[in-house]
Order: structure tokens, then sequence, then C-alpha cells
């Protein structure tokens, strides 16, 4: 994730750069508004930080023009505190959000996360438990790497199991999210998929991930 920072204050740009490079973004500086338009038109950056009082050429203008250009990246404004009519300029000229000077770096990255949180929306979230992954988009299930195979009721359970890990997952929540009832207490339908997904599971590795609690139901451990 590359963020451009453009910033004229020396002090500022230099706690934004240093605490997100921290956090595990590459960062570009640049401190006048002409060269971060020559920037954002030349590279696909996922974010921008904007201050909007900037020699050369001022924040706004720079808004105007990458918007005209239909670029897309998201914008964030850095505005004073006076500055109301700035920000809401801002906004109405294509700024995704605003952030009011002086803010806390946990402001900052909140906002971040926030205004970034499109560009990965595609991303499918892979559960990880330990050494299990479950990837709901291709509904593949690893353990330790190996894919293993599973049938849609097994996979419904260790689903279930996943995102409940630690917790005990009690006979009527399995009957219900995978058959969609709750089952006779007497019924030992679950405790039969669950042996068989244990088999391809459990079988072969060690630490064994799924508990029985007995008389309740069952639990994955982290
Ligand atoms: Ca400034």
């Amino acid at each position: 994730m590359t963020i451009l920072v453009v910033e004229d204050e020396p002090t500022i740009a230099s706690f934004i750069e240093k605490g997100l490079k921290l956090e595990g973004f590459a960062i570009q500086t640049v401190t006048d508004g002409e060269t971060a338009l020559d920037m954002i038109e030349s590279n696909d950056y996922d974010l921008v930080i904007l201050d909007l009082m900037l020699p050369k050429m001022s924040g706004e203008e720079v808004i105007t023009s990458v918007r005209e250009q239909h670029i897309t990246t998201p914008i964030l404004v850095l505005t004073a505190k006076t500055m109301v009519d700035d920000k809401v300029t801002a906004l109405d000229n294509g700024a995704d959000d605003y952030l009011t000077k002086p803010f806390s770096f946990e402001e900052l990255l909140a906002r971040i996360r926030a205004l970034t949180r499109r560009g990965v929306v595609l991303e499918p979230n892979v559960l990880k438990v330990g050494e299990i992954e479950l990837n709901p988009a291709t509904r593949e299930v690893k353990r330790s790497g190996q894919l293993l195979t599973l049938t849609k009721k097994e996979y419904a359970i260790i689903e279930l199991l996943m995102r409940n890990p630690d917790r005990v997952c009690t006979r009527n929540m399995i009957g219900e999210h995978v058959w969609g009832f709750e089952f006779d207490m007497m019924s030992n339908v679950i405790d039969v998929h669950i042996a068989r997904l244990r088999r391809k599971v459990d079988k072969g590795f060690n630490p064994k991930l799924i508990r029985t609690i007995r008389d309740v139901g069952y639990r994955l451990q982290k």
C-alpha cells in the first residue's frame, strides 16, 4: 500500500511519514501542490494525504485538477482548525474525508483504514485458526497448506467452528447452522459428521484441533 503525503510543514510531514512507515505503508512525501499533482498523475497511489495550504498550487486546486482527469485515488485532506469553509469546499471538490489539525496518529490511522478499505473489498477474507485456513470465496480449506477435500456439510461445520475459535459450539448451534434446524438430543447425525471431519482435519496432524466437550458440543482449538 503506497501513500502520497503532501505537506509543507516539516514537523507534520515527518510525524505522518514516520508513523505510517512503522505501520508498514510505503510513503512518498512532497512539499508543494504542483509536484503533488505531477506525482498523482503519474503514479497509482492507494491514498493521498493532502494539506490545503501549500506553496505553488493549493490543495483545492490539486483536488479539482485530479478529479477533472477522472483519477479516483482517495484523498484525505488536512485542514487547520479555523478553516471550516476550506474543508467544505474540499469535500465538494472531490476530497473523500478531512482531518483537522492537530490530530492524533490514531485518528489518522482510522481514517486511512476507512478510506483504503474500499480498495481491498474484492479480496476475500481468509479465515485462519492455527494451521487451518478457510477461503470463503473459493470454499477451500487447508491445513498446513495441504488442501482438505470436504463435503458441503463438513465445510459448513468447520466454518462455524473457525468463526468461533476456542469457543464451544453446541450441537444446537451446529444443527441450526449446517442443517437449518435443531436435532433431537438423541440424534447422532452431528457426531457422525464431526467424526468424518476430524479424520480429514486432524488425522496425521498434531495437535488435534477439534475437541469434544462432552454432552455439550465441539470446540476448535487455536
Ligand atoms: Ca501547509
